[in-house]
């Protein structure tokens, strides 16, 4: 299969760095323009990391940074991956759309838009039927805790009424720099701007059924508590569903068994194995332990899961999500791969 050019835009960020580690690495996509701001416009990435990354190529250390500006609206590229902040994005990323561009996101900006599908393939797959093959798009990715929460709720989902979860976020999900040390080290911040709206609000659209005049919201009823936590890497929610009937532990065992994702898989290099890994352990998840789970591309990419417990009509869990892979950019990389494998470029 011949290569398919690809463009990053906020390619010095975290999760601009994460893109380049893993499409650099890919069988099919091929790194062809990077823009980030004027600061850092004309350098080689090299010159912007805020952290040595061994795992990144050289050559591709070598790309110089272009400034984002309406120029982009003639790069040639056939996908765009963006990692760009709310307010740029939501310039960006509507006008690239407009001229025909097609764009997998990772901003917030457009989440909500109801032609905007916010695609996890192993669970809302329909909802890529909000674009159209023929014209510019986005299509986003869920809230890095978002996606780490519905996925992992994902083989119980048509049990379940009400969801209580408390999320601590790792400090990578603030970006660079993030929040000040003198606030994190040693402590616990109690409130992350706007998140706790992502997770019910964006749980309810992944969980949506797509019919004829688009997504009609999921009735589950969210009750999202999210902190940050001095981890460096990946986000923890303990959650306790209100299912509509009762499960035994083995119904919920044989539940978490079975899930898979079921559709064609050929182009899908990103989908792990099991999308869900199920710990027995009474101590896991962790976030050192288990923030690079599952294998070669799609390490990273799983939602590790433990610590069930059931008392009558609720179920209580762990999840961890690596809130940069599988909770930004090794999603948009899934999402390009699936529009690729869906026909939709
Ligand atoms: P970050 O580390 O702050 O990186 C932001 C990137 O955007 C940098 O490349 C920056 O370039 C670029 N940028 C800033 N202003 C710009 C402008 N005016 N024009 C062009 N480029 C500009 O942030 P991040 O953590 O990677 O997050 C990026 C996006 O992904 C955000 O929308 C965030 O909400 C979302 N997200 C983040 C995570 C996470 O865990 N971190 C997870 C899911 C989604 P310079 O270096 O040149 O300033």
């Amino acid at each position: 299969m011949e290569k398919i050019k690809v463009s990053i835009l906020g390619v010095t960020g975290i999760v601009g760095n994460k893109f380049l580690q893993i499409l650099g690495n890919h069988p099919y996509f091929e790194i062809n323009r990077v823009y980030a701001s004027e600061h850092s416009t004309g350098k080689k990435i090299r010159d912007t990391l805020k952290v040595e990354d061994y795992s990144i190529k050289s050559e591709i250390l070598d790309i110089k940074v272009e400034r984002l500006d309406d120029s982009v609206l003639k790069d040639d590229s056939e996908l765009f991956f963006s990692s760009l902040p709310t307010e740029v994005a939501r310039e960006f990323e509507k006008k690239m759309a407009e001229n025909g561009k097609k764009v997998i996101t990772n901003s917030s900006a457009f989440r909500m838009d109801p032609n905007v599908p916010i695609l996890i393939p192993e669970v809302n797959s329909d909802h890529i039927s909000l674009v159209s093959r023929d014209r510019g798009f986005i299509i986003a990715n869920g809230n890095c805790s978002t996606i780490g929460l519905v996925l992992s709720m994902a083989p119980l989902k048509s049990y379940v009424k009400e969801v209580i979860v408390t999320t601590q976020q790792s400090v990578s999900g603030a970006g660079y720099p993030g929040v000040a040390s003198w606030d994190i080290l040693s402590n616990i911040v109690p409130y992350i701007e706007k998140e706790e709206d992502k997770l019910e609000n964006e749980t309810r659209k992944i969980l949506g059924e797509m019919g004829k005049g688009g997504i009609s919201l999921s009735q589950v009823e969210v009750y999202p508590t999210a902190l940050r936590v001095p981890t460096r890497e990946s986000h923890m929610g303990s959650v306790t569903l209100k299912l509509k009937e009762e499960l035994s532990e083995s119904d919920v065992k044989e539940l978490y068994e079975n899930f898979k994702y079921d559709g064609k898989r050929d182009k899908l290099h990103l989908l792990p194995e099991k999308p869900i890994i199920v710990r027995t352990e009474k101590d896991r998840p962790q976030p050192e332990l288990d923030y690079l789970a599952g294998n070669g591309l799609s390490r990273g990419m799983p939602v590790v899961v433990g610590r069930f417990r059931i008392r009558g009509d609720r179920l209580s869990y762990i999840f961890l999500v690596n809130n940069l892979i599988r909770g930004a950019a090794g999603s948009s990389v899934l999402n390009g791969e699936f529009v690729v494998q869906e026909g939709y470029l």
